[in-house]
């Protein structure tokens, strides 16, 4: 059976919880129930309890931002995949301002990727090269290193319920998303590399998001891109109305696509 297209929203630090609340209720109103089309909202910790009471959960997901790797224990300040194990379905891991701005490497992702998992939360591993990556015709070596090393500790059953998003660092935030045979390529390299790691079946349940500059207006290319089974959505999420649109947009796909 085809999965669902699935369109990610993260809220990265922005949104209250008073203000969370408001814009899953405002989504709430714009988006239809449609079983073609998962949505997920990534807030911020803080808000991840109150709206799992508030959600719809015919219509939205949750998704924590980030988490721990370790179950429990001395650490303060942080919070384990273990305590978000009920609240959320699914983490992004490995989001390029976590490996940017707190010096993630590719072991602290990986353990986070197996920590997700054993927890019964599916991790969505996001992958990209940064621009001086790209200037410098990096960007399949670092697909590579990223996605390989992410899920070496995983078996072949576990795999299948990974997402991964690609994100070219460089087109975040850009409003210029990256062009589509480029997509189409990376997200090709990146199957491969789950191809040659799991093989076929493997391969071809994974799901793989695109993810940077995504607005309304670039849905309907992207998801027409074959290989991309979703998107990840960053500033546009924060906008109720660029973020219905967006499911829509996904939706309409979902209907040629079936
Ligand atoms: C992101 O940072 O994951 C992202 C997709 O951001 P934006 O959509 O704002 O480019």
């Amino acid at each position: 059976m085809k999965k669902p297209i699935l369109v990610v929203g993260n809220w990265k630090m922005h949104l209250n919880t008073q203000e969370a609340s408001t814009l899953v209720h405002r989504l709430s109103q714009s988006i239809k129930v449609h079983r073609s089309v998962e949505v997920v909202i990534a807030p911020s910790l803080l808000s991840l309890q109150p709206l799992s009471l508030e959600i719809d959960r015919r219509k939205f997901r949750l998704a924590a931002q980030d988490a721990y790797f370790k179950d429990e224990g001395a650490f303060t300040g942080e919070v384990s995949f273990t305590m978000l194990r009920d609240l959320v379905h699914y983490s992004i891991v490995g989001h390029s301002s976590r490996r940017i701005s707190f010096n993630e490497t590719l072991e602290v992702v990986r353990e986070k990727v197996n920590a997700a998992v054993r927890n019964g939360i599916v991790p969505i591993l996001c992958v990209g090269e940064t621009k001086e990556e790209h200037d410098a015709g990096e960007t399949k070596q670092v697909l590579h290193d990223q996605v390989t090393s992410a899920i070496s500790g995983l078996t072949s059953e576990d795999i299948r319920d990974v997402v991964v998003a690609y994100e070219p660092v460089w087109a975040i935030g850009t409003g210029d998303p990256e062009k589509p045979e480029s997509i189409k390529r990376n997200i090709d390299y990146i199957r491969m590399q789950v191809r040659e790691l799991y093989g076929e079946t493997a391969a071809s349940e994974v799901r793989l998001l695109y993810g940077a500059s995504v607005e309304p207006d670039f849905v309907h290319g992207i998801l027409s891109i074959e290989g991309v089974d979703g998107l990840l959505v960053g500033g546009a999420s924060l906008n109720h109305k660029q973020f219905a649109a967006i499911i829509d947009g996904a939706y309409q796909i979902a209907i040629t696509r079936s």
